[in-house]
């Protein structure tokens, strides 16, 4: 097998490896389609905790070449998406059914070999079977999806709220499309690249703005007559844009810090004003049992990712794919480990 890996932070190799022999309830995928994520470049860049050296990619799809003993459900042949998290299954919180806050989490392409080589191992528990119609470039965009998902279920967008959303990467698009579907009546957008923000509206967004250009909060008041959001949901991770998000709740108003910010980051918070507007603020943490509706929708075209394809590149080119992420060039970049 040919895989790209990080031996350490700041180094990708392209290397070619024995395939590994499977162990009891493993089986042996031939890797189609890996989105490229930006937990792969923090990886890379060594602020996120992974176990080096590793074979990043975690949002894969393929076809089952082999099963190892005791594998059940999964047929050679078959086509899967991976959902990449892995719980201990008995620790306290996997006890209290909150499998993702697992203490002894093990996620496949950050502690464990994933998805940017040509041929992944992966425990057949975390296989979801594909439809037929559903190309493995669509399924390799439900681990994100379903992300999304337990975000929407956190925050709990209702009929007629509100909705802001800062950030319209591939994240953000994604939950333009799902508050919708949730019943959101009007949805603002913030973002600086104009590609993005021309994309959000063509998912419904009824107003997106550019931030150097239009504060947030003056484009939901242009838009509704009314200042604040009842959600907002942060998907940069940055400490200005979470500020904002605390700022952008209205009476009511739920914040779902979604992006991913550096551990040493801090916002003020008024205690009073959470207090005297009932304000939620909630994080969310990968995909709890969500992966099989987010196939769901992608089956169904009621979460619509074609669009968001900007690259398609072979395993050479994970550093350039890391460096386009990282300059905010694409949306998303699929690795496809066969060509
Ligand atoms: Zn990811
Ligand atoms: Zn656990």
């Amino acid at each position: 097998m040919r895989a790209a890996v990080f031996p350490r932070p700041g180094v990708c190799a392209v290397v070619e490896r024995e395939l590994p022999a499977l162990r009891e309830g493993e089986i042996l995928m031939r890797v189609e389609a890996c989105g490229v994520c930006g937990t792969d470049l923090h990886i890379y860049e060594g602020e996120f905790p992974a176990q080096f050296p590793v074979i990043p990619g975690h949002e894969f799809a393929g076809v089952v070449e082999e099963t190892g003993p005791g594998v059940e459900h999964v047929r050679p042949g078959e086509r899967v998406a991976i959902n990449p998290n892995i719980p201990c299954g008995v620790c306290r919180p996997c006890e209290r059914a909150l499998v993702h806050l697992c203490r002894q989490l093990r996620t496949i392409g950050v502690t464990m070999d994933g998805g940017f080589a040509t041929h992944c191992v992966a425990p057949f528990r975390q296989a979801h079977k594909l439809p037929d119609s559903m190309p493995c470039e669509v399924a390799a965009f439900s681990e994100p999806v379903a992300c999304c998902l337990h975000g929407i279920e956190q925050a709990d967008p209702q009929p007629g709220d509100v909705v802001a959303i800062i950030g319209a990467g591939l994240i953000g698009l994604l939950m333009v499309q799902l508050v919708l579907l949730r019943g959101a009546c009007v949805v603002v957008v913030s973002e600086p690249s104009p590609q993005k923000r021309e994309l959000a509206l063509s998912f419904g967004a009824a107003l997106a703005v550019d931030p150097q250009e239009e504060d947030l909060g003056g484009a939901i008041s242009r838009a509704t007559g009314d200042s604040g959001a009842d959600v907002v949901i942060e998907c940069v991770g940055s400490e200005a844009t979470a500020q904002q998000a605390v700022s952008l709740a209205r009476e009511g108003g739920r914040v779902l810090f979604f992006g991913v910010a550096p551990e040493q980051a801090r916002v003020a918070v008024s205690p009073y004003e959470v207090y005297r507007k009932e304000i939620a603020i909630m994080g969310s943490f990968t995909n709890p049992f969500t992966q099989g509706r987010a196939l769901a929708l992608l089956e169904s075209g009621r979460v619509k990712v074609e669009n968001l394809i900007t690259h398609r590149l072979p395993l050479t080119e994970v550093p350039r794919a890391l460096e386009l992420l990282a300059t905010h060039q694409t949306i998303r970049t699929l690795i496809e480990p066969q060509t």
